[in-house]
């Protein structure tokens, strides 16, 4: 168990926080790997993936006209885990159509949605911080296994607020939060992240949900949501 007082805001993590690491890892990534072919081949006139290519070329240096040329790009920057953002808006877009077929729906740990809920009725306002881009954000909550929970949050933030073991992007969202640092509670698996938003102020927590997390003694930690204690402001 872990207790916080004085709390008008949460911000949580997604990968290994309100979800586990291996959903990413094992799910998302290879379905939009098997599917990046089909997917570009298909959709090579469609605007909006038009714009992505116009960048895979640009900053990986290769033949916008050449199908074969672009998807090896993309490939080969999935297979370097290189977060690019070309890379990540086409990832978005078959992660999207995959939501939308059922392929898979978001994962979230057992206790997340109710919790989430319980927090929304104590007054609390709710925000995601993740690596992930917001668009992706969106989709592991609106088609979670717990059904739509993009209604709970008030807010999403992605590396464009700033990466995030730095103290900076969390002086940001505290900003955009409209709350003093104090009352906000940012919650995560990775001690650097939870290192970066204490020097900013912010209350932490560290999720220690067993997937090879390093325990960070600093720092409050909780198997789970169910062992937090909050108390609004
Ligand atoms: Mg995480």
């Amino acid at each position: 168990m872990a207790e916080f007082n004085g709390i008008r805001a949460i911000v949580t993590d997604i990968e290994g926080t309100t979800s586990s690491i291996s959903f990413v890892h094992e799910v998302l990534f290879p379905y939009a790997a098997k599917h990046m072919d089909a997917f570009i081949r298909e959709n090579f006139s469609a605007p909006a993936v038009a714009e992505q290519l116009d960048e895979v070329a640009r900053l990986g240096g290769v033949d916008r006209k050449s199908p074969d040329a672009l998807i090896k790009q993309l490939l080969d920057w999935i297979a370097e885990d290189k977060k690019i953002t070309p890379l990540k808006a086409l990832q978005g877009m078959i992660w999207r159509a995959g939501y939308d077929e059922g392929a898979y729906k978001g994962h979230v740990y057992p206790e997340v949605a109710e919790r989430l809920r319980h927090w929304r009725e104590l007054g609390i306002r709710l925000f995601v911080y993740s690596s992930g881009s917001v668009a992706a954000q969106k989709q592991i909550f609106g088609f979670s296994e717990a059904g739509d929970l993009t209604p709970l949050f008030s807010g999403y933030f992605d590396t464009r607020v700033g990466g995030k073991r730095e103290a900076d992007s969390y002086r940001a969202i505290v900003r955009e939060v409209s709350e003093p640092a104090s009352s906000v509670l940012f919650l995560s698996d990775v001690p650097a992240e939870l290192s970066a938003a204490a020097e900013a102020e912010l209350q932490v927590c560290q999720l220690v949900r067993g997937e090879g997390i390093e325990r960070q003694e600093a720092y409050p930690a909780v198997a789970s949501f169910a062992d937090l204690v909050i108390k609004p402001a």
